[in-house]
Parts: structure tokens; C-alpha cells; sequence
């Protein structure tokens, strides 16, 4: 709060609080000091809940910069507190996919393959041949460079490879696995 958001909260406490003169220009400067960080809305919330409260039916103490600090914290921590109960929610909610909908996805990728193949101009029954190649080599790790079922051979730089669907030795895998 800027001293003139400062003087507007504090007519306010004068207002509602017979205890609480209003304020010169020393108290000013010093309420200022003590809350240049909590925004002007907080403060005018801060007020309402404190002279709706119990504590001050009770004690009918005047409120202090402190009370007005402690809210803005509360609320802080509080709204903190919601934002990561809404991720935590939200995270939750993004299962990672199960194996039937990893089967459709790669199912859907030979298809693809395949039906680009014939586009080209490839022959059918090769291009199938090649899908089914690339889906028996697929189910399987690759021992040489240690790509996992599911995933593309990687070449040197970390990058998949371009000339050959897969290594020879992962190849040999696949086939052994489909003989
Ligand atoms: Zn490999």
C-alpha cells in the first residue's frame, strides 16, 4: 500500500473504531513504512474480518499494522495452498496411457507407415511387410543401444535413426521372437 491507500485504510479504522483517532501525519508514515507490501485490497478485507471477529468482541483491542500483516500472510499461504491442490488435482487427473491405448497409438503409426508407403508407390504387400517389421521390432528392446519396447533406435547423437528402421541386432531379436 502506497501512504494514500495507508491514510484511506486507517480513516476507515477511525470510522468503524472509537478507540482509533485519526490519524497525523507521524502514525501515517509509520503504518506506511510497516505495510508497503500488502496490497490495498488485502487490508480493506484484514479490517472487516478483524472487527467482525471474535478476538475483538472479546478484547475490544484497536487493530494494529501486525493483524494486517498476519491476514495478508494467511491468505498467501492459504491461496498457495489451493493453487497446489488444483495441480495436484490436475496431475492426477493425466493418467499416463495403459498398454491397450500404447497398442492403438502404435497400431495407428504402422497403418500410417504402411498407407504412405503404398502412396509412394511402394508395393503393398512389401509396405505391409515392412509395417509388421517395424511392429515386431518395436515389441522388443534393442540390445545395442539400449532403446526400450515402444521406442525408435537412437544412432550417435541421440537421434533416431534415418537409413535403417532399426539396429541389425534388435532386428535379429524381433525375428527370433516372431519365428
Ligand atoms: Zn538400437
Amino acid at each position: 500500500m502506497n501512504r494514500s491507500e495507508v491514510a484511506a485504510i486507517l480513516g476507515v479504522i477511525s470510522a468503524i473504531d472509537p478507540k482509533v483517532p485519526a490519524p497525523d501525519e507521524d502514525v501515517l508514515s509509520m503504518w506506511a513504512g510497516l505495510l508497503d507490501d500488502v496490497p490495498g485490497g488485502v487490508a480493506g478485507e484484514a479490517v472487516r474480518a478483524y472487527y467482525r471477529s471474535e478476538r475483538y468482541a472479546q478484547t475490544r483491542e484497536p487493530i494494529a499494522p501486525g493483524d494486517l500483516v498476519g491476514y495478508w500472510r494467511r491468505k498467501r499461504r492459504e491461496d498457495a495452498d489451493r493453487r497446489h491442490n488444483t495441480e495436484l488435482r490436475a496431475h492426477h487427473r493425466r493418467r499416463p496411457l495403459d498398454d491397450r491405448q500404447l497398442c492403438t497409438i502404435r497400431d495407428g503409426v504402422d497403418q500410417v507407415a504402411a498407407t504412405l508407403a503404398i502412396t509412394k508407390g511402394a508395393d503393398p504387400e512389401h509396405a505391409e511387410a515392412d509395417a509388421h517389421a517395424r511392429r515386431a521390432y518395436r515389441a522388443v528392446a534393442c540390445p545395442y543401444c539400449k532403446a526400450r519396447p515402444g521406442d525408435p533406435c537412437l544412432g550417435p547423437g541421440g537421434r533416431p535413426l534415418s537409413r535403417q528402421p532399426a539396429h541389425p541386432s534388435r532386428l535379429d531379436v524381433a525375428f527370433a521372437n516372431t519365428a
